[in-house]
Order: C-alpha cells, then structure tokens, then sequence
C-alpha cells in the first residue's frame, strides 16, 4: 500500500472532529471541508485515498495518544490500512463510543448493516465530493462543453446543488459544533469550506484537462453550470416549511417552494433545539447519490450595433403582429437579424435603436443607429474582414434594407445610442399635397421659419397604446421645393421625436401651429423619408 505524496494538513487537535465525521458518515472530502483546511491539492488526491489516510490518522490518536514517533505512526498506518477498507461499521461503532447521540434517531441502518465502501455515500453531501467529483464527471462535463461548439478561451465552473445539502450541512454542523469551537478550529458554519468550493477545487484541473489545456478560472464569460438533484432526500426539507413558515412563500416561476436561498434563510432562523427535535443529527446514511441533472453552457451576451436604411414603404421595424396575426412577412430586425444569429451562432436577440420609423417611412441619408444583444453566443468574436462580410451578407440578402458601420460594441457603449436622444436632430424630407393650387412664391416663406416650437397632443393614431399628453417639439428649419401646383417637397430639420405627419395635417388641430394653418389651405403627407438620425454612435467605420 502506498499513500500519496500530499499529507494532510491536520493537527493533532483535529483528530476527535475528524473521528466523529468519520463515524457520521462523512466522506474524506467533507472531513476536509469542515477541518477548514484549504489546502485544494488535498481535495485533488482520489477521496479513497484521503479516507484512508483520515483512517490512519485518527487510529494514531487511539493507539498512541500523544506520541508522535514514527514508528508508532506506521505501526498505527498499517493497523488502519488493513482494517479500514473492510469494515467500516465496526470501527465506527470502536471509535465513537460516545456517539449515542446519534443512533437512536438514525436507525439503526448504518450502525448495524455492513456499510460497503463502494456504495457508502457520504450523509452530508451525498457524494457529490465522491464518485461525482472525479475523472469520470470531468469527462462528462467536457464532452456536453464540446457537443455544443462553444468557441472560448477560458471557463468557469458553476454548480447548483440540491436544497437538501443546506439541511443535511446544518445537522453536521450542530454534531460537530461544540469541538469544533472549543478547539478553535472553526469559529462559524460560515468558516466550513463549501461543498461548491471543494468540487470546484477538485474538478477544475480535471474538467480544464478534458478540454485540451483551456483555463477553468473564476471569472469567465463562458459558464459551464452543473446541476445535481437528489429526489430520495427532497423531503429533507419539508420540515422547515412548518417550522419556519414564513421563510417558504409560494411564487408563481419556482416548482418548488424550498428553493436554496429559501433553506438557507430558514436554517439561520430556526432555533438549534427545534432542528434537532425535528431532523436527526448526523443526518441519515442516504441510500444512493446525487444525479447529475443537467449541464448546462451559457456565454454571456455579444452586443452589435451599425446603422441600417430601410428603403421600403411595407416594411415595418420590428414583427408586426395584431392579436396574435402577422401583417406583415419581414421586418427591419429580422432582416439584419438572421445572418448575424447565425454568424455568431446565438439562441436569441433583443433590438433597439435610436427611434424608429413608421412602416411607410424610409430611413436614408447615413441610416438609423441600431443595436442587438445576442444572447448565448457560441462564437464571440469576429474579426474586421468577418464583420465586414457580415454585414456584406445582411446587405446582399435583401434590398429592402443595408447596414453600415456594423461592429462589436460593449454593453455599456450601447447606452450611448439612448444617452440624451431628446436633443437629437433627425432630418426628414415630406412629399405634401396642397388642396389649393399653389405657385413656388406661395410656399418660399417656409424658408425663413427657424425654430418654430410645436404643441403636439399625442397622435390619435398612437393614443392606443400611448398616455395622452401635450408634447412640446421643436422644428429647428425648412426648405420648401416646388413640384406642381398641388404637390411640393418639404425639407424638416426636427427634434427628437417630433410628430411630422401630425405637423403636416395637423391631427384635427392636435398639433399646433401646423402646416394647414401656415399655408392657409388643406395640407397632407403622401411620402416621408428620414434623410439623417443625428446621433453620433456607433463610429463610423471607414470603407
Ligand atoms: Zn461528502
């Protein structure tokens, strides 16, 4: 037998604690955990190994009380190394004369039955520091990373285990609670290592292998998250919810009331004498482990912005769809949309940009500023020549619209597009039909009108969906150019946000003063084009 070249960083005043875990029926890595040692290489070496180590550890204390030679440590290593493995129970029931406590509550189960080593599972954390915690995982694990194609150069792990842990952590806490403190090993629950942390400590190398060299680190854009459950002991719980009421309020999203943050909140309430007349201390020797539930991938959200024309009058910017019925086949953002899902092989978007035109408008000049999230990008970076044939794609796709200017920007530059968009100006150029004929003089004194303040009620047209208001906007300047006697081109330099068509009929005398008023005669837009957005995000991006 030979033993790994790591030892243990235990102390002498460790070994009753380390004895009494043992004989809970702790693993060797949950001993480690609650001996606060934070010596990761310690939790790396294969579970079976340190337990027998702990094994003989704790046997010097029996044999040899306080003697340190080392002959009487290899003597007590070999009695311990020859034992240990094949009967586990009587030694519990040899080393822990004292632990009564114990066995009334828990059956007599695990005191009495033969516990094999193979399928002992560990009562606190209910082998997830075991056989789920090892090279096999690490494998698994790597093979859903690479089934998935994820392009990134370093990962974080993430873990979410069973509520039930949280329980079954407190009962071994309050076992072991009083040595503990008195040999000032531990001063809190909080000072115990945590399970995640010593799966973490165990798997990143292994998982970090499997996947040819790439970092596990603790700060990643890509998360690889583990999820455990373990129906058997889901009941664990449910003794809280009366003893603890308050804590387990139903919500509408969660399947279950006894979520983690739930337990947790419940277990720092609930008075020591009250969990111990309802849940057993050690807590009970669990039948099977933990099942590895999902794994799951996620990379957090790329962001792309440019500028797009849209050069159709049916197309509107976003999906249009009344009472559940599309009215339209296409839209601005899934045009731009689609090639740019697929070059970043994310599972979703979000669009929004600096205003947005009505589906008869067209949107030309130098384009509107736009930007998308892509959400779970399983490639995040592209480079100029990528982003440029990108944006070749989207444009060749489709003439009802083009992009330029199309880059990676970062989430917080995004909020530059919406940073102070009332003050924007944004140029129009309006086809208008007089009902009285008119000759290129009569309309020259538009000219000349220089910041004309409106007064707009909301619309008629979008008081469905908006709260009614007197809004007030500024037209900065005009330019009027004769077409025929009944038809002319207006030129507008506007505020943000100012209602153009409404200016143009006025909206019933909604919109004051308007162009009726100024031309004295029945006035209407047949034709509106943006002509510029002038926001100045994102940076060009030179041909
Ligand atoms: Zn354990």
């Amino acid at each position: 037998m030979t033993f790994p070249d790591i030892m243990l960083p235990l102390k002498d005043k460790d070994k009753p604690i380390v004895q009494k875990l043992l004989s809970a029926g702790c693993c060797a890595r949950c001993v480690l955990r609650f001996c606060c040692t934070r010596v990761q290489a310690a939790y790396r070496q294969p579970e079976q190994d340190t337990l027998k180590e702990l094994q003989a550890f704790i046997c010097s204390t029996e044999d040899s009380a306080a003697s340190e030679s080392t002959q009487e440590k290899d003597k007590s290593h070999d009695a311990a190394v020859s034992e240990a493995p094949e009967d586990p129970p009587s030694k519990r029931a040899k080393l822990d004369p004292s632990g009564t406590d114990a066995q009334s509550e828990e059956g007599a189960a695990s005191v009495d039955k033969p516990r094999d080593k193979e399928t002992h599972v560990c009562v606190v954390c209910l082998g997830i520091l075991q056989e789920l915690c090892g090279s096999t995982q690490a494998v698994k694990i790597a093979e859903a990373v690479k089934a998935e194609s994820y392009e990134f150069d370093t990962l974080v792990l993430s873990v979410s285990l069973p509520a039930q842990l949280c329980v079954r952590e407190h009962s071994c806490w309050l076992h072991v609670k009083k040595e503990v403190r008195e040999k000032g090993l531990v001063l809190d629950k909080d000072d115990v290592i945590q399970v995640k942390e010593a799966f973490k400590w165990t798997m990143q190398g292994l998982v970090a292998k499997e996947l040819g060299g790439v970092a596990v680190v603790t700060k990643s854009a890509f998360e690889v998250g583990v999820e455990f459950t373990h129906e058997a002991t889901d009941s664990d719980c449910h003794f809280l919810a009366s003893a603890c009421p308050d804590c387990f309020k139903p919500t509408k999203n969660k399947e279950s009331v006894f979520t983690r943050m739930a337990v947790v909140k419940a277990l720092e309430k609930i008075p020591d004498a009250r969990f111990l007349k309802h849940y057993p201390c050690p807590p009970t020797q669990p039948s099977s482990c933990c099942s590895l539930q999902d794994i799951q991938c996620l990379h957090v959200s790329v962001f792309v912005a440019g500028r797009y024309n849209k050069f159709c009058r049916s197309l509107p910017q976003t999906p249009w769809v009344i009472d559940g019925e599309r009215r339209m086949e296409s839209s601005v953002e899934e045009l731009i949309a689609a090639p740019v899902l697929s070059a970043f092989r994310a599972d979703g978007f979000n669009f929004s940009s600096s205003g947005r035109e009505d589906v008869d408008v067209r949107t030309l000049g130098n384009g509107r500023p736009f930007a998308m999230e892509l959400l779970n990008p399983h490639k995040s970076r592209q480079s100029r020549v990528e982003m440029k044939q990108l944006q070749e794609t989207i444009n060749t796709s489709s003439d009802k619209i083009r992009v330029r200017d199309l880059q990676i920007v970062s989430r917080e530059a995004m909020s530059r597009m919406k940073e102070g968009e009332e003050e924007k100006t944004k140029s129009y150029t309006a086809l208008i039909w007089t009902q009285k004929p008119i000759q290129r003089e009569d309309i020259a004194f538009i000219d000349d009108i220089k910041e004309l303040t409106l007064d707009q009620k909301t619309p008629l047209r979008v008081l469905h969906r908006r709260a009614l208001a007197v809004r007030q906007r500024v037209i900065h300047s005009m330019n009027a150019r004769f077409l025929d006697p009944h038809h002319f081109y207006l030129g507008l330099k506007t505020q943000a946000g100012t209602y153009i068509k409404e200016f143009v009929h006025g909206d019933f005398g909604r919109t004051k003063p308007n162009l009726c008023q100024l031309l004295k005669t029945d006035t209407d837009i047949l034709e509106l084009d943006v002509e510029s957005v002038d926001v100045d995000w994102p940076p060009a991006i030179p041909e």
